[in-house]
């Protein structure tokens, strides 16, 4: 089984004073809101109902941690790019989340889920310019993938991994659909890789 398949909930934290302490290696999801983030995580977990973040905007936003087993944790960012949030709101959202990017020393790779109809959009690139001095790997989930013909499906990925080379910016990218399965075993694989929690392939096979 895979780590996230064993993630369970452990704390929110409003603020950097209540992160858990810094113990295994720790992977984040991100994405604006609505992108599919809840559904992503509750696919690649196998699960109904993992992800609980409160979505109203205007609301206090937390950053959910999980247990992964013994492999390590998760913490899921709250999403980004709520339009109609004042001013303070935004402003304790980026204390919460670049005083998680930047701090976290167990942090060892970052999820980012983008809409496969429309990635890098303005808010996207915001959120990849905080993460450029971040030593973390990084994966770009086209999400709703599904929602696509393949043709297009091809076409929105070249395009997006052209974008990140002239940006400059290094990143695996992949499709993923919540509802269709694909890149659910792939993404699982490779947090498993970036955990160390990849066990050496069994004999025979
Ligand atoms: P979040 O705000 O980023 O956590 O987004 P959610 O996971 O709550 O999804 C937002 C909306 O997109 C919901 O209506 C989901 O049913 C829909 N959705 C999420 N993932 C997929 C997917 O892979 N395919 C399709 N077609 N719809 C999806």
């Amino acid at each position: 089984m895979s780590a996230i398949q064993h993630a369970r909930f452990l704390a929110s934290a409003a603020s950097v004073a209540d992160f858990p302490p810094e113990t295994g290696p720790e992977l984040a999801f991100a994405g604006r809101s609505n992108v599919g983030k809840s559904s992503a995580l509750n696919a690649l977990a196998g699960r109904k109902r993992l992800a609980f973040a409160s979505k109203t905007p205007g609301r206090t936003q937390t950053i959910n941690f999980f247990e992964l087993g013994e492999a390590g944790r998760l913490a899921d960012l709250p999403g980004y790019g709520y339009a109609s949030v004042s001013q303070a709101l935004r402003a304790t959202w980026d204390d919460l989340i670049g005083g998680y990017l930047t701090g976290r020393r167990t942090l060892v790779g970052v999820v980012v889920l983008m809409d496969a109809r429309r990635p890098l959009t303005d808010n996207d690139r915001k959120f990849l310019e905080w993460l450029r001095p971040v030593e973390a790997s990084r994966l770009i989930l086209l999400s709703k993938a599904d929602k696509l013909p393949r043709a297009e499906q091809a076409r929105t990925l070249a395009h997006t991994c052209a974008a990140l080379d002239k940006a400059a910016m290094t990143s695996q990218v992949a499709l993923f659909s919540s509802k269709s399965g694909e890149g659910v075993e792939a993404t699982r694989n490779l947090l498993d890789t970036w955990l160390g929690n990849k066990k050496p392939p069994e004999k025979g096979n």
